[in-house]
């Protein structure tokens, strides 16, 4: 079966519509309150894109448009992840081997850019996670349950990258936002890939 990428991005998007205000609320709480506003255009210009040029292959125009336009921390770093889902989506023969490749060279410049380590409160312990399921042949469903279980156990991890350093103990008990919007992306590939 092959993912219909479109069909994914826009399956995200309407997700960070919905989840909106409650990425905000995690923002608001653990950093400046910005991160529902930029996962939810950044999807929607994704869409916008994707309508406007329905020729390019999807994911590629996805991650141009975060790298390119989306603000915040996490709007370029998301751009790394989709760009290089995007090439080892096109390189791979086995669509599956695409999808667990892209995940991990995506964790993998993220971390180079970032240099966020696993236990930092950031969409990496929702990655790591995610890549290891991939990599081990899980289903897009348990890689979508692992994204989000490692998104949810940042709520006990007191910050030591990005703004919810600042704030100490404020965020305890709340997940990382980033964390939660990437689980958003799995949660997606897994509705698209295995309705
Ligand atoms: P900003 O802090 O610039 O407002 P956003 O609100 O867009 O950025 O994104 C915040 C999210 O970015 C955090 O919840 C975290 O998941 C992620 N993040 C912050 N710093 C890093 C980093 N160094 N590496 C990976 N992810 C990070
Ligand atoms: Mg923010
Ligand atoms: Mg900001």
């Amino acid at each position: 079966m092959t993912i219909d990428q479109a069909q994914l991005l826009r399956t995200y998007a309407e997700a960070a519509d919905t989840a909106h205000q409650a990425l905000t609320a995690l923002d608001q709480i653990s950093g400046d309150g910005d991160f529902g506003d930029n996962l939810r255009e950044g999807l929607r210009w994704t869409v916008a894109a994707l309508d406007a040029r329905p020729q390019e292959p999807a994911m590629a125009v996805a991650g141009s448009v975060f790298l390119d336009k989306v603000g915040g921390t996490s709007g370029p770093l998301i751009g790394l992840l989709l760009s290089a889902i995007s090439r080892a989506l096109t390189d791979a023969s086995d669509e599956r081997e695409g999808w667990a490749t892209g995940v991990r060279e995506g964790l993998a410049a993220i971390q180079r850019v970032g240099e966020a380590e696993p236990g930092d409160r950031t969409m990496v312990d929702a990655l790591v996670p995610a890549r290891d399921a991939l990599d081990a042949g899980a289903s897009y469903a348990d890689g979508a349950r692992a994204a989000l279980a490692g998104a949810a156990a940042t709520a006990d991890i007191r910050a030591r990258r990005g703004r919810a350093s600042y704030v100490g103990d404020r965020a305890l008990g709340t997940p990382d936002p980033g964390a939660t919007g990437i689980a958003l992306l799995f949660w997606a590939l897994a509705r698209v890939a295995e309705p």
